[in-house]
């Protein structure tokens, strides 16, 4: 199935999780500059070691080199779809993501706004594991692991990302409301904007994105 699609929302809205599940499903690609930047500063990168210290401490990335990453994916991916996890973040990136599709000759279908509550945030990151080679998202509570949790799907380590501490995802939370929340008046306008609970199990709320989907 082809469709454009942005997962917008809080950090811990889920967006990773509904992301992966959209893919599995409707079998349409998924990025996140998040993943991206994480895996570039494992790899030891230019660009990982550059932006290292800004996610280190939970601020957001100059749009210049977000808006770079996702053209680069989408003239090298872009013809099946697409879910963007975690772009547009400013208002500057939704414009230029806006210019770049027009330039192809194509838009938007879906801009889907998972909120959340503060304690669901807070309950979400505060238990939150990830593994440091696929990325995959689980809790604390779920992983049932002794000392050393490890990946269901690749046995990497799972680990907590470190930008998930309370004083980070203070300043995380910050920067969404302040820059990204401006987002859902932008696309409120291009009547592509559809709010869902995130505070549901992920079935649940995947359900709703399903509906939206298939109903495009
Ligand atoms: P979450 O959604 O849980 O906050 P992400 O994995 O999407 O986490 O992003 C982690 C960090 O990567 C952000 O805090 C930010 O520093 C950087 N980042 C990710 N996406 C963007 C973006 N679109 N613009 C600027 N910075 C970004």
């Amino acid at each position: 199935m082809k469709r454009r699609l942005v997962l917008l929302g809080a950090p811990g809205s889920g967006k990773g999780t509904q992301a992966e599940m959209i893919t599995r499903q409707f079998g349409i690609p998924v990025t996140s500059p998040g993943a991206i930047l994480r895996r570039e500063k494992d790899l030891g990168t230019p660009l990982g070691i550059e932006t290292a210290e800004i996610t280190q401490r939970g601020d957001l990335v100059p749009d210049k080199i977000i808006v770079e990453l996702i053209e680069d994916w989408l003239r090298l991916h872009g013809s099946h779809g697409f879910v963007f996890d975690g772009f547009p973040r400013t208002l500057p990136q939704a414009e230029s993501l806006l210019s770049i599709l027009t330039r192809l000759r194509t838009a938007l279908d879906l801009a889907i706004w998972l909120e959340v509550s503060e304690q669901t945030v807070h309950e979400r990151i505060g238990g939150r594991l990830q593994c440091r080679s696929c990325g995959f998202t689980t809790s604390v509570t779920s992983a049932k692991f002794a000392e050393r949790p490890i990946c269901p799907y690749c046995d990497g380590p799972l680990v907590r990302r470190n930008d998930d501490d309370e004083s980070v995802l203070r300043t995380r939370l910050q920067e969404f409301h302040t820059k990204t929340e401006p987002l859902a008046e932008f696309y409120g306008k291009m009547s592509i904007l559809h709010r869902i609970d995130g505070n549901r199990d992920r079935e649940e709320v995947f359900k709703d994105i399903s509906r939206l989907i298939e109903a495009k």
